[in-house]
């Protein structure tokens, strides 16, 4: 069976293609960088890299663009508050973000681009769409005329034809409840920042900013469209109706929205207060990669409910899967190799794949992994598992890493545990035998760095603590 997708905008699940050659052109929202992100934030990010990665998996090249909004409503305020510049705020709090998703072991997009460096596009985008006659200007401020776009509402499948024309809404975060002509340029406020432009003097509205940008880099069809579920109305909703109705194109062909994770019973969000940040947590003792397994192990378009019970189970499982890897590193097994074991191994990573082409089913795609751990661990036990049959059994684990990303551990300044050490020496062990010997010596330095001396013996590779 082929890639699928469910995408929002037909309300069904479709194979997935790029329209063009082998290259994926696809647009994910970014942070607000406001504040810390919180965990809730980083289930959505965390869907976007296992997106990216099962993209690159089948074969496809990625062109990726995500936005740092660092111009709004809330930054603004906030930057105002604490007596600081835009851009002193918003650089702090872009650094943060690199430095959580980095932690999570997020992939970098091609292009990581900010808004306010991309002020001239969106001031063409809203020549644009004033010579298209979408809009209206009231003091100083421009406005889209939602009745004048005929498909408004397609993506959120709702029906927005009785709503009173000419009334408007400023702000750029508000419920269908509250759906208005919205505001693409607002006016310069005194003690705002601004920009002095040709369609007078003042700052882009939220939307605005990602249809630009999108654009600009690539074009005005885009493959995936994805983001947060709660981006759905208005702010998916108006990208579309500023993009298109400037090009008379098909904006994005999929889009893809994932659920919330909620914290006792609730949507974790900045303003009920029932967050956690990564480095709250991490500085609690837990792993980045637990988190990052944890956030990836519900499909995306489920709810996730967080509990330290999960964080728990999660970090229990990732100790599962690096200790079966130890086991097939370091193990003795039997010479030989068994056909019905590599019929078993080509089979559970056909499951593996066929899950993660369903829509990205991680579940499926992780319960596949640990039937498979079991079953082989099973066999080794009883000296059933030939030698033959332990380098496709790394290659399944390779390949389930390389969307997964939980196997390495995160090196922090801690003592490492045995079992991290033993899995080093491994990986020594094989590139003295390949003869890297450059990443042999690096694995040694840093294991001395972590206050752990090698002795090469005679009997192989002894390993004892400063
Ligand atoms: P923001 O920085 O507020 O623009 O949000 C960044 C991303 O986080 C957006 O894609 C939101 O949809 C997403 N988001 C916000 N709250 C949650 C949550 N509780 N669970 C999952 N994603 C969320
Ligand atoms: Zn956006």
């Amino acid at each position: 069976m082929a890639l699928r997708f469910y995408n929002t905008l037909s309300q069904r699940v479709e194979d997935f293609a790029p329209l063009h050659d082998n290259v994926v052109r696809m647009y994910t929202c970014g942070p607000t960088v406001w504040n810390f992100a919180h965990i809730g934030n980083l289930r959505t990010f965390t869907f976007v890299d296992i997106l990216r990665r099962w993209l690159r998996y089948c074969g496809y090249r990625l062109d990726h663009v995500m936005n740092i909004t660092d111009v709004d409503d809330r930054i603004i305020r906030e930057s105002l508050a604490a007596g600081r510049t835009l851009t002193e705020y918003t650089e702090e709090y872009t650094k943060a973000f690199l430095e959580d998703t980095g932690a999570l072991r997020l992939e970098r997009p091609e292009r990581l681009v900010k808004a306010t460096e991309h002020i001239p596009q969106m001031v063409a985008l809203v020549r644009r769409l004033i010579d298209g006659g979408f809009t209206y200007s009231s003091d100083g401020s421009v406005y889209f005329r939602i009745a004048s776009f005929p498909g408004y509402g397609r993506l959120s499948h709702t029906d927005f034809s009785g709503i009173r024309a000419g009334v408007r809404v400023d702000t750029d975060r508000y419920d269908k409840a509250d759906a208005r002509d919205f505001v693409l340029w607002k006016a310069r406020k005194e003690g705002e920042p601004s920009w002095d432009t040709e369609i007078g003097a003042g700052r882009p509205g939220w939307h605005l900013e990602c249809s630009a940008m999108a654009m600009e880099y690539l074009g005005e069809t885009l493959d995936i469209h994805a983001g947060g579920v709660d981006l759905t109305f208005p702010h998916h909703e108006n990208e579309i109706a500023q993009a298109e109705a400037a090009t008379g194109h098909t904006f994005a062909r999929f889009w893809l929205h994932s659920e919330h994770l909620m914290l006792d019973a609730q949507v974790m969000s900045k303003s009920l207060g029932n967050f956690l940040t990564l480095r709250d947590l991490v500085a609690q003792g837990n792993k980045p990669e637990a988190i990052r397994y944890l956030l990836s192990s519900v499909p995306y378009r489920k709810q996730l409910n967080f509990t330290f019970d999960a964080l728990k189970s999660a970090d229990t499982a990732i100790e599962r899967l690096r200790n079966y890897k130890l086991r097939l590193d370091t193990g003795k097994f039997p010479a030989g190799e068994s056909e019905k074991l590599a019929a078993r191994t080509a089979e559970a990573l056909k499951r593996i794949e066929e899950s993660l082409d369903d829509d990205l089913n991680t579940a499926e795609a992780l319960g596949a992994v640990f039937e498979y751990i079991r079953e082989t661990n099973t066999a080794m036990d009883a000296g059933e598992f030939p030698q033959g049959n332990a380098a496709s059994a790394l290659d399944l684990l390779a390949r389930f890493d390389s969307v997964f990303d939980v196997l390495r551990p995160t090196v922090t300044g801690g003592a490492l545990a045995d079992a991290e050490i033993e899995s080093l020496i491994a990986e020594r062990n094989k590139a003295r035998k390949t003869k890297d010997f450059a990443r042999a010596d690096q694995i040694r330095a840093e294991l001395l760095k972590r206050d752990v001396i090698l002795e090469d013996t005679k009997d192989g590779v002894r390993w004892k603590r400063k």
